[in-house]
């Protein structure tokens, strides 16, 4: 089973090839990093016109790196949402046009649902699982009891990680996206800095980045009133063992409660080094659980995420037709 993954939720324009939803044929990533960094952040119109220009280009790459043609894809996936809608559209459309033109299913994927499912391009899953979902829009603990089945048992209720990292960034005068930046600062600084750690009700499994945030933009500006300078590198570390705790103590209890068999970290902020030595230290010596962190390639927006969960949702007989549309706000238990 061969399908086309097509990804454009936000400033990667991407195309992938995956067989038998496990195995990478083709994974072509254009990437719009350079065009957004000088307005610190994603511009909607911006990506939009990116993915236009890009979309056949990356296609035909992948098609060629394959070493396939269109009569050997046997689906066509693509991100139906979240993300934004402009971006979406591009994705989307290509998606139809493809499937139209060469009479293919078309199958509509949720972004988290791909960021989970790079997971697979790497391992067999087993469940249930939980899975950590951690990237520039998102925060969520997500319980699965089998493929293609989805439970958010907590999520933000404000800032998503990736955010948090990149709003804090800003602060630190550090270019978009901020993440990276923020990850290899906090390497070499000391966790001297209190700032608050937001646990909310004891049994929720909910996070809230926005008050640490707050925390670190005030410690910025009194010690700037007090003509003192703090060392940028110590309040990185500081907040970085801040996210990371709360994410990691959270995710502990969860799999406890839950007793599942694995633990996969997915999104943007999987990459950070921070996160990945402390999920590590936690769950490498359990024999119940098994930790499982994607390569950094597959931790950010990629199309064979998408070709991998849209592997899934197409044995699953989840198609969608011409009339499919981008959806911003698609949830993502729409399709268990
Ligand atoms: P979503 O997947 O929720 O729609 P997105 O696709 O924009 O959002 P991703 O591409 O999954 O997000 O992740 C991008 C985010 O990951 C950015 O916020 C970036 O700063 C963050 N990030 C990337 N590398 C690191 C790192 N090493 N440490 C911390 N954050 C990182
Ligand atoms: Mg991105
Ligand atoms: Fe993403």
């Amino acid at each position: 089973q061969l399908i086309l993954g097509i990804e454009t939720s936000c400033d990667e324009t991407a195309v992938a090839i995956v067989k038998n939803g496990q195995e990478i044929a083709a994974n072509v990533v254009a990437s719009q990093i350079e065009s957004h960094k000088r307005f610190g952040g994603v511009v909607p119109e911006i990506a939009s016109r990116h993915h236009v220009e890009e979309m056949t280009i990356v296609l035909e790459e992948a098609l060629k790196q394959a070493e396939v043609t269109m009569k050997d894809i046997d689906a066509v996936a693509v991100t139906e949402g979240p993300g934004l809608v402009g971006a979406l559209l591009i994705g989307v459309n290509a998606a139809k046009a493809l499937a139209f033109a060469h009479q293919k299913p078309l199958v509509p994927v949720h972004h988290i649902a791909g960021h989970i499912y790079a997971n697979r391009l790497i391992t067999e899953m087993q469940f249930p699982l939980l899975a950590l979902v951690v990237s520039g829009g998102h925060t969520e603990l997500v319980y699965m009891k089998e493929h293609g089945h989805f439970e958010v048992i907590g999520e933000t209720r404000d800032d998503a990680a990736g955010e948090a990292y990149d709003k804090v960034a800003r602060v630190l005068n550090m270019p978009y996206p901020g993440g990276p930046h923020i990850d290899r600062l906090a390497q070499e600084g000391a966790a001297s800095i209190p700032l608050p750690r937001a646990w909310l009700e004891e049994d929720s499994y909910d996070f809230s980045f926005s008050g640490l945030k707050s925390a670190v933009i005030n410690t910025v500006h009194n010690a700037e009133q007090r003509g003192e300078t703090i060392a940028p590198e110590d309040l990185a570390a500081s907040f970085q063992e801040s996210v990371i705790e709360v994410l990691v103590a959270k995710t502990e209890r969860a799999v406890r409660q839950y007793g599942v068999k694995q633990v996969l970290l997915a999104g943007g902020v999987a990459a950070n080094k921070g996160l990945r030595n402390a999920l590590n230290n936690t769950f490498s010596k359990s024999e119940e659980v098994e930790l499982v962190i994607p390569p950094l390639f597959l931790c950010t927006d990629n199309a064979a995420m998408i070709a991998a969960a849209g592997s899934v949702m197409f044995e699953k007989g989840i198609r969608a037709d011409l009339s499919l549309n981008a959806n911003p706000g698609l949830e993502i238990e729409k399709y268990n």
